[in-house]
């Protein structure tokens, strides 16, 4: 078995993976990034209308099913993931619209010390590139940009001037002081093409130290001590390479694999627990039981040809 060693092994190049191994390598760190998916080279990643092609098409999707809902006659609803470089930034909708501020405040108040709203601002204005320009509430020269829609619909114009004829605000920026209102998102593209963390932290100068390895799958954290030193994954034909991590492990696998990562070794996950004190490997017992996703409702309309 081969073995090798490095800085930092990041598991995922998702939304998450790609912007923390494009930050470790350009603080000089050594760091392996490994994704089970393969290069984000369809174009229908790049274009944004793109995004109907990918929601359930497991070339670059983990194509999940929930479990049958009982609210739902028990139909089992389909949960897409990206499994490519980007992760589900290379499949989702792209829209720009940040957590609501008190949500942040909560998780400081809740003993997240530094994710208060003020806490993450200057992060989310360092990472972006805000096409209308700085101001209290953006950055520019970030690696990610933000754009608005280069046209909008009659229809959409028109929903937004009814809600507005109905007394909703009208809303310019819900990234600003307040989400309230009715108006038009933002979008993580650039020039018109889907612009996700893959395109801006690993194509920048950022990511030039990153080792990125594509198709390979982490089966195994691998423990010693209690303490994450390294992983075990397959490669491409099925064999198994383990490789060390001096500093750290970092598991950006996505809400259904990151506890996938842990759970292959299932009986390690009680013993662990036992040692939350410890910085190195923490799992918090309630993982996975307040899971929460978003229901998106679809409307399509046959229109009469004239
Ligand atoms: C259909 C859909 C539309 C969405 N639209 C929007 C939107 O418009 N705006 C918005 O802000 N958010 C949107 N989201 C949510 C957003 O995309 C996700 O919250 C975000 O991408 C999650 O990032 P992540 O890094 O946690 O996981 P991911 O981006 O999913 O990354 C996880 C990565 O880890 C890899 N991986 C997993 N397990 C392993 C393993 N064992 N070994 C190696 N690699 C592994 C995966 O293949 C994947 O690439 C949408 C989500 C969906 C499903």
């Amino acid at each position: 078995m081969a073995q090798e060693q490095t800085d930092f092994v990041v598991v995922g190049a998702g939304s998450a993976g790609c912007v923390v191994a494009g930050r470790l390598s350009d603080a000089g760190y050594k760091v392996v990034l490994l994704e089970a998916g393969g290069k984000d080279t369809s174009p229908w990643i790049h274009i944004p209308m793109g995004y109907a092609k990918l929601y359930a098409n497991p070339a670059v999707n983990w194509c999940y099913e929930s479990q049958p809902e009982p609210h739902l006659n028990n139909r089992r609803l389909h949960q897409p993931r990206g499994k490519v470089l980007g992760g589900t930034g290379s499949i989702n909708g792209m829209i720009y619209v940040r957590g609501q501020p008190r949500d942040f405040d909560l998780w400081e108040a809740g003993g997240c010390e530094g994710w208060s709203f003020d806490g993450v601002l200057p992060y989310f204005k360092k990472s972006e590139h805000q096409e209308r320009g700085a101001d209290k509430f953006h950055g520019v020269n970030g690696p990610v940009w933000v754009s608005d829609l280069p046209s909008t619909h009659p229809i959409a114009d028109a929903f937004n001037q009814a809600s507005v004829n109905l007394g909703a605000p009208e809303n310019p920026d819900f990234n600003g002081e307040t989400q309230r209102g009715t108006g038009y998102v933002q979008v993580t593209t650039k020039e018109a093409r889907r612009w996700s963390t893959a395109a801006a932290y690993l194509r920048s100068n950022l990511g030039r130290n990153i080792d990125v390895r594509t198709h390979v799958t982490v089966k195994r954290i691998v423990l010693e001590n209690q303490t994450a030193t390294g992983v075990e994954y397959l490669d491409k034909q099925g064999h198994t390479h383990t490789i060390n991590a001096s500093r750290e492990v970092i598991v950006c696998g996505g809400t259904f694999n990151s506890p996938n990562c842990w759970s292959f070794q299932a009986s390690a996950i009680p013993r662990i627990w036992k040692v939350s004190a410890s910085r190195h490997s923490t799992i918090c017992p309630v993982w996975g039981t307040t899971f929460r996703t978003t229901s998106a409702l679809g409307w399509s309309t046959n229109l009469p040809s004239r």
